[in-house]
């Protein structure tokens, strides 16, 4: 059963990458973001609450999104592997998340860190705001998107070294080069 964590900063490529990765191991790409999304353009209560952390380029509550990946993993598509695409973001929520697995009786294999020049995620950021529309990918709010992510995300790198679960992977190649050491990564994790 294959249990990922997709790891990296902002314009990494982890919504590409769990996106193909899910298909070829038909299990489920498990993204907060996708999820905040699509809750803020409902206006649901959870969008609500989320849109204006996320407009400003801040991370969303982590009781909100604990409580989101907890309803999901439970669902039971769930069951049988996942890929985590934005979670955890902090310290906390990968906490919460190993307490979590741990009550339904899970873990994860591997923690995938997908690494990228900064200049190459700006690059990338600006060009997805142009195409996709989204707001967050406005020049100033991915600045303080990387600042979050270094202040906040990046300790996660120590945290899953030290468990032994942290692999690297050249995220600036061919979309389909990194498809490929990611599978042959996680390969090693997966029994
Ligand atoms: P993403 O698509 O993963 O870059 O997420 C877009 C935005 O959603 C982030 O900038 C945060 O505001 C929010 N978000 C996504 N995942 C999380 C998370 N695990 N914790 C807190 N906020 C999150």
């Amino acid at each position: 059963m294959v249990s990922l964590i997709l790891f990296g900063p902002p314009g990494a490529g982890k919504g590409t990458q769990a996106q193909t990765l899910a298909h070829c191991w038909q299990i489920p790409k498990i993204s907060t973001g996708d999820t905040l999304r699509a809750a803020v353009a409902n206006q649901t209560d959870l969008g609500i609450e989320a849109q204006a952390h996320m407009e400003r380029g801040e991370l969303v509550p982590d009781a909100l999104v604990i409580a989101l990946i907890r309803e999901r993993l439970n669902q039971a598509d769930a069951k049988l592997g996942w890929i985590l695409d934005g979670f955890p973001r902090n310290i906390s929520q990968a906490y919460s998340l190993e307490e979590l697995l741990e009550q339904i009786n899970q873990d994860y294999n591997c923690v995938v860190s997908l690494v990228v020049p900064e200049a190459v995620l700006v690059a990338r950021l600006l060009k997805r705001g142009h195409a996709e529309g989204r707001k967050d990918d406005d020049e100033a709010v991915i600045r303080r998107r990387l600042q979050v992510y270094w202040e906040q995300t990046a300790p996660l790198i120590d945290f899953y070294r030290d468990r032994q679960r942290l692999v690297d992977i050249n995220g600036n190649m061919e979309v389909e080069a990194v498809t490929t050491a990611i599978k042959n990564a996680v390969a090693g994790y997966v029994h």
